[in-house]
């Protein structure tokens, strides 16, 4: 048996019923065998088995008093997986779904993406099970108050710096920063996805669907293509979603498809995104309310046929495993050129074998939406000035990480033998970095 083969059974022991993190552990114990092959002291020096354990994991009770002033209970994570490059650093997800396997899979995943951008920072991600949808403000603010009363004592800016994910958003870390600064009498960059007045930076709300997108053209230059005219299917509405959406638009595509957990809207003269926003952002409704004011557009339930809409580019930003075998044959078939992911693992390893198969371009997400947290790292730099940069300066720098990232995961590709796999390119190029650090550092 080989030694990436004998690692990942020794994961699915110590690690039982976690099926997203030993999909997420998979697919880069697969990536790394050219490369364990040239430098057997990675084997030596034990840096995969200590890769695969976290270096501390966190759970926790959040209890809290619902509106009618009923006692609820939530509980809470905080996955602190490798700090070798630099602080923690990955957001929280508040989602029903949230549990030990997909918080460490996010984690997992963070290390390589975090490297991949440059900066330093280590990986890490948390969350909770508790669900923000259909809570009012001050049940939102409870709970959130509850939670950081327990997570205040393991972040810090030199520690670990959580961020937004699924469900999170500016209302959320309002309320844990305000908790986090009354705790701790200290105004520092503990959090990043703050409001610009009280020390967040700027585009870093779009950085995440700005950055997917920069990274999309990259790659769709190499084949002679720009997003130009094309047809681009988006899943979701959220965060990532709508400002990918946006920066398409600008860049001249065409958004026909978005979606959320209920089911998508097409609309085929492009999806208006004041309403989606609207809809979406501020009255915090299912994205089937688009057609109240779009008669054109149709709405359709369930979310997982949005990839039966013909497109050139498919962009899943919603959840992980939302793309599978099917979808990526659908997509085929209909002539889609490019698939970059947004979301975190949304496509599943069957799809993305067909991708890589049938020579579409494929981005994955460690690559392709690392734009979020390449501009964390630069919030958590101008809270350490106590300075803000301008929008258009950390728009620059967001897409010159984003080409940066493009690059640097091609080489790696081409380097070990795998040219054009952006799947290998990233997870080694990530790798390498972390695990140079790892040995300088000695066995902790
Ligand atoms: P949001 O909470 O802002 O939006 C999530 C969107 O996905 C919503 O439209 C939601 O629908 C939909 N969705 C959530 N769960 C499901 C599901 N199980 N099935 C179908 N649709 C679902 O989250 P973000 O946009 O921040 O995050 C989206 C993805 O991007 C996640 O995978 C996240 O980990 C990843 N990501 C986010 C980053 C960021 O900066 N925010 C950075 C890097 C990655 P509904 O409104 O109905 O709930």
């Amino acid at each position: 048996m080989s030694y990436v083969s004998e690692l990942m059974e020794r994961v699915l022991k110590r690690n039982p019923s976690e099926p997203e993190f030993h999909q997420a552990v998979k697919e880069v114990l697969d990536s790394l065998q050219p490369v364990i092959d040239q430098h057997p002291n990675l084997v030596e020096s034990g840096i995969i088995e200590r890769l695969v354990e976290p270096e501390r994991q966190i759970m926790f009770r959040v209890p809290w008093v619902d509106d009618h002033g009923e006692v609820q209970v939530n509980r809470g994570f905080r996955i602190e997986f490798n700090s070798a490059i630099g602080p923690y650093k990955g957001g929280l997800r508040f989602h029903p779904s949230v549990n030990a396997s997909i918080i460490k899979f996010l984690g997992f995943e963070q290390i390589f993406k975090n490297s991949l951008t440059g900066l330093p920072i280590g990986g890490g991600k948390g969350g909770s099970d508790f669900d923000p949808k259909g809570k009012s403000d001050a049940e939102v603010m409870r709970f959130c108050q509850s939670f950081m009363t327990e997570l205040y004592r393991h972040i810090g800016p030199n520690t670990d710096v959580p961020a937004g994910d699924i469900g999170v958003g500016t209302r959320e870390i309002g309320f844990l920063y305000g908790q986090y600064k009354r705790i701790k009498n200290a105004h520092e960059g503990a959090l990043t996805g703050k409001g610009f007045t009280w020390g967040g930076s700027l585009v870093r709300t779009e950085a995440t669907g700005y950055g997917l997108v920069y990274f999309t053209e990259e790659m769709l230059k190499e084949r002679g293509e720009t997003l130009t005219g094309k047809r681009v299917v988006i899943s979701g509405s959220g965060n990532v979603a709508i400002y990918a959406a946006q920066k398409v638009k600008e860049l001249g595509g065409i958004v026909v498809a978005m979606s959320d957990s209920l089911g998508y809207v097409v609309d085929e003269e492009g999806i208006d995104l004041h309403t989606i926003k609207l809809v979406k952002e501020v009255e915090r409704k299912g994205c089937k309310e688009y057609t109240a004011q779009h008669r054109r557009a149709s709405y359709n339930e369930g979310c997982a046929s949005i990839w039966d809409v013909p497109c050139h580019v498919a962009l899943p930003c919603a959840t992980q495993n939302e793309l599978d075998e099917r979808a990526a044959q659908t997509l085929i078939a209909n002539g889609c050129i490019a698939v970059a992911e947004g979301a975190n693992m949304p496509c599943t390893p069957e799809a993305v074998e067909l991708f890589l198969n049938n020579k579409i371009l494929f981005a994955p997400a460690k690559a392709a939406n690392a734009g979020g947290v390449a501009v964390s790292a630069l919030e958590m730099s101008q809270n350490s000035m106590r300075y803000t940069w301008t929008f258009e300066e950390v728009d620059m720098r967001l897409k010159n990480i984003m080409i940066d990232i493009y690059k640097k995961s091609c080489q790696a590709a081409r380097q070990y033998g795998h040219e054009g796999n952006l799947v290998v390119g990233a997870n080694i190029a990530g790798f390498l970095k972390v695990a140079d650090a790892m040995i300088a550092q000695g066995i902790v």
